[in-house]
């Protein structure tokens, strides 16, 4: 095994071994580019010494050659006295990985050599420089003493000169500067600052190594399910200065902009300044475009360079330059990162450049970014401008949300309920604030990170968070928020938080409708032109999708409203249409008459009041989706959820008893409640359970399908109804509801003289329906699979409760990266999906098979259900764009 990779000898496909930077330091080497030569230690090389704890001889041996060919190379060796070859050691894993160590710059230099570096260069200032930030940045990351020592003491240097910059100290500052530094190191680690080169080589790559296990990266792995044997590889660079006076510097560049795609000069540029200073931001950077006067050779080569880089990487990619005395040098590369918005419109611009294909455009977006563009957010024109910025957290649930500020649940819902639109603010949510959350627009706390309670819980309901905006301060018993500048937001006061960027204002800030979903609505839009060329991006874009795609999408949606919303975003019929819902409000008595029926004449009463009711919902939908499937799922939820809640009850039949004028009604529900009382009603009566058991329900919501199907028939209309059966977990259970319609639909057509095409399926969401999916083929027209209670049975998680109780610690402890309940668990319930698919297709090749529940609108999980081949997925109204998208993606 060869465990080292001259800089010449590597390319961009080889991240595997080399990494992320190595690999496209040698692709731009390769290139012509003028990168300071060195050489990349391997990924395989981190795993050996990982493995036995100690660096493999090979390696030693490998890195010696390496060395001596960059010192003939270069022609001076590493550390040399009186001209010193000076190496940055720079960590570099497959995937940029936080809580890794980064890079210590000047390696080589010592007591001696500075000297020598000082002569060479003729600049004393230079090397002192040079010298103090080797020891600040070795001792910080390689001896892994705390940063804060070394920046305190550069400030006390500073403040006693009246230096304003570190550009103002002067050598001799920084020879003294050095000196302290030193005197650091030996105080916190018991000896003296490596004056040896090649040890405080050696101990750099051994740190980088190390890192690789460090606990914060190790807990970003699990989190991110990156594997933990991936190890990590460490480039070896030979230095080029940015600090060498006014005709050097240092900068970052972007071949596009990240934040809109647009072409163009983006980037920032710092004089006389070593690489970390840029992203530190010690001082202030000057626009990229400025460069053009400071250097004008150096910035058109750079130009000609962004361009042979876009055009070869054939996307956005951003840049570390380095320019040394004039000589512009490359440091490093990469795809860039970039917004949303940004992707769809470089996608389709590279499309129209013909640099890539439809296809490969189709890889370059994703659907949490179209989620994202779909939030409705600040008006960056009138109001995001002039608004009040007060403080800034983890941008931790995408949304822009204005209200009352609260400091408590309880106020949170007593105003939501009068109609006022409330921030909870809190320091930190627990499951206790979980109504508050529910009752208000967002969420804004000032301790914890992304996987905090609080950004968990509100993803999970879609709601707008900030977390951890840590400078604010939540005074929760004097009920006010307080920012760094003793500002002060009084329960009531209006704030506006942005999920998407973190920030918090004072007052109101006008929000617009996203016009990525003005677009879908089929509204016409009169936005800016930047808007529009958004609007073209996604339009094209999802055009490509709906061509390759093969999964169809449907909605899940109980009313005309949604329906025709779900329509106009694309869906492809609906996949789930509760019932449950249309017998709530003032229909809920009837369900209760029924409920309560002691003779068979009184529940046939019952029955018979709700028929029509039923029946009218149904005539709407299907109009509304008249010519697409509706899939119609009978009664799911416990009775008890249609009567009043026992506590309540129990007290007002004990207050009237008391009083002697107790209700017969209310004596007769409270029975009923007691009879239907379940330790755990989520196991218990419901689903096609309800359908054997209380005679005549489930008959008469057939009959209403079929009458509303009859009714459009008739008007000539073109329903396709499916009708389905939940929580089934055995063939007998089935055949007992489909004898039972069959009954009811013939008698329907007959009297209507119809064909009416109805077909009947079930639900597959419990562990035994899918283990069963063979016998119950034999009597389902197509099976939907219901991937919340799947994924509850299957793992025994109560959707209600652990999300909010114990998921945050699952998340922070890594047993999972993200809820099962968001993206399908593809190795448990994943499982099940795919055996019940196959095993029903063997029974019956022309099974239907779909998905409902949240999964379907969830990018990954969409890409499983292409996978494992169902015929579609339906989701939520506003998730169908994103399916559609995730759909073409995975086919494509
Ligand atoms: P990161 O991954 O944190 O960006 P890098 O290895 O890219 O770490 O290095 C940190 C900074 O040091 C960057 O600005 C980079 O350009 C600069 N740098 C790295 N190696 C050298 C070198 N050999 N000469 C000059 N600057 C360097
Ligand atoms: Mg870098
Ligand atoms: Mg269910």
């Amino acid at each position: 095994r060869k465990f080292v990779y001259d800089f010449s000898e590597g390319n961009k496909d080889l991240k595997d071994l080399l990494g992320g930077k190595g690999a496209n330091l040698a692709e731009m080497t390769n290139l012509g580019l003028p990168v300071p030569p060195g050489f990349t230690i391997t990924t395989e090389a981190c795993k050996a010494y990982l493995e036995s704890g100690e660096a493999p001889a090979a390696l030693r041996d490998e890195v010696s050659g390496h060395l001596a060919a960059l010192e003939e190379r270069m022609a001076k060796k590493l550390g040399q006295a009186d001209d010193p070859l000076l190496v940055s050691v720079r960590s570099g894993a497959k995937f940029s990985m936080p809580g890794m160590m980064d890079t210590v710059l000047n390696i080589g230099l010592s007591d001696e050599s500075v000297h020598g570096l000082a002569a060479q260069s003729g600049d004393e200032r230079f090397a002192w420089d040079s010298y103090r930030r080797l020891i600040q940045m070795f001792g910080d990351t390689v001896l892994g003493i705390d940063g804060e020592r070394f920046s305190e003491t550069l400030d006390e240097v500073k403040s006693a000169r009246a230096a304003v910059t570190d550009v103002d100290l002067t050598a001799d500052d920084l020879k003294e500067l050095v000196q302290k530094f030193k005197a650091i190191v030996s105080e916190e680690t018991g000896r003296d600052f490596p004056q040896d080169p090649r040890e405080q080589m050696d101990l750099a790559v051994r740190a980088v190594f190390d890192s690789w296990n460090g606990s914060r990266a190790r807990l970003y792995r699990r989190q991110e399910r990156i594997p933990h044997d991936l190890g990590t590889a460490v480039n070896i660079c030979s230095m080029v200065f940015g600090n060498l006076g006014p005709d050097s510097g240092t900068g970052v560049a972007f071949t596009r902009d990240p934040a809109s795609g647009q072409q163009g000069v983006y980037g920032d540029y710092l004089q006389n300044a070593q690489g970390e200073d840029v992203v530190a931001g010690i001082r202030n950077t000057v626009p990229l475009a400025d460069l053009e006067q400071l250097d004008k050779a150096s910035y058109d080569q750079l130009m000609q360079i962004m361009e042979t880089l876009e055009n070869h990487y054939r996307d956005l990619c951003d840049i570390e330059f380095t320019i040394e005395r004039g000589k512009l040098w490359m440091l490093q590369t990469r795809v860039g990162k970039r917004t949303a918005a940004a992707a769809f419109r470089i996608a389709t611009q590279l499309v129209d450049q013909g640099l890539i294909d439809e296809a490969e455009a189709l890889q370059r977006v994703n659907g949490t970014q179209l989620a994202q563009l779909m939030f409705p957010r600040f008006d960056s024109n009138g109001g995001l401008k002039g608004a009040d910025q007060i403080g800034w957290g983890i941008a931790a649930s995408p949304g822009a949300a204005v209200g009352k500020a609260v400091f408590d649940s309880y106020t949170a819902i007593k105003w939501s309920r009068s109609g006022e639109k409330v921030i909870l603010i809190r320091r930190e949510t627990n499951p206790d604030d979980l109504d508050g959350m529910l009752a208000a627009e967002g969420i804004l706390t000032s301790r914890g990170g992304k996987t905090s309670h609080a950004a968990v819980v509100a993803r999970g309901m879609g709601k707008t968070c900030v977390c951890g905006a840590e400078e604010l301060e939540v005074d929760t018993k004097r009920r006010c928020l307080k920012s760094q500048d003793g500002r002060i937001v009084e329960e009531g006061d209006v704030v506006s938080i942005d999920g998407s960027t973190g920030k918090v204002y004072a007052g109101e800030v006008p929000v617009v409708p996203s016009p990525v979903v003005e677009y879908f609505e089929g509204r016409t839009h009169a936005g800016a032109d930047e808007a529009d060329e958004l609007v073209q991006a996604v339009h094209r874009i999802m055009a490509y999708a709906d061509r390759v795609r093969r999964l169809r999408v449907r909605a899940n949606a109980d009313n005309a409203e949604d329906a025709a919303r779900a329509r106009r975003f694309g869906a492809q019929g609906i996949g789930l249409c509760r019932t449950e819902h249309m017998f709530l409000g003032e229909r809920r008595e009837l369900v209760e008459r029924l409920i309560l029926a002691d003779t068979e004449e009184e529940r046939e009463r019952a029955l018979g009041a709700l028929l029509p009711l039923q029946q009218g919902d149904f005539v709407e939908l299907f109009e509304s989706m008249d010519g697409l499937p509706v899939t119609v799922r009978l009664l799911d939820p416990p009775l008890h959820e249609f009567l009043p809640d026992i506590t309540e009850l129990s007290v007002r039949v004990a207050l009237a008893e008391s009083r002697k004028d107790a209700n017969e009604n209310d004596l007769r529900l409270l029975q009923a409640v007691h009879r239907l009382h379940e330790q755990n009603p989520m196991l218990g009566l419901r689903g096609v359970r309800l359908g054997l058991v209380i005679p005549g329900l489930f008959t008469m919501q057939i009959r209403a399908i079929a009458e509303a199907a009859a009714a459009r028939k008739a008007g000539g209309g073109d329903p396709r109804a499916e009708i389905m059966i939940p929580l089934v977990g055995t063939v007998q259970e089935l055949e007992l509801v489909r004898e039972e319609a069959e009954q009811v639909i013939t008698e329907v057509e007959q009297r209507h003289n119809v064909e009416l095409g109805l077909t009947l399926g079930t639900m597959i969401e419990l562990p035994r329906a899918a283990l069963t999916a063979d016998q119950l083929a034999e009597c389902a027209d197509f099976f939907s699979f219901g991937t919340n209670d799947l994924t509850q049975t299957v793992w025994a998680f109560s959707r209600d409760d652990v999300e909010a109780s114990f998921f945050t610690a699952y998340l922070e402890k890594g047993i999972f990266g993200v809820s099962p309940f968001e993206t399908i668990d593809k190795d448990g319930v994943g499982a099940l999906v795919r055996s019940a698919a196959e095993a029903g297709r063997a029974t019956r090749p022309d099974l239907k098979l779909g998905v409902c529940g949240e999964h379907g609108g969830d990018p990954e999980s969409v890409h499983f259900f292409h996978e494992v081949g169902l015929d579609y997925v339906s989701c939520s109204p506003f998730r169908i764009p994103v399916a559609r998208l995730e759909a073409g993606r995975a086919a494509a």
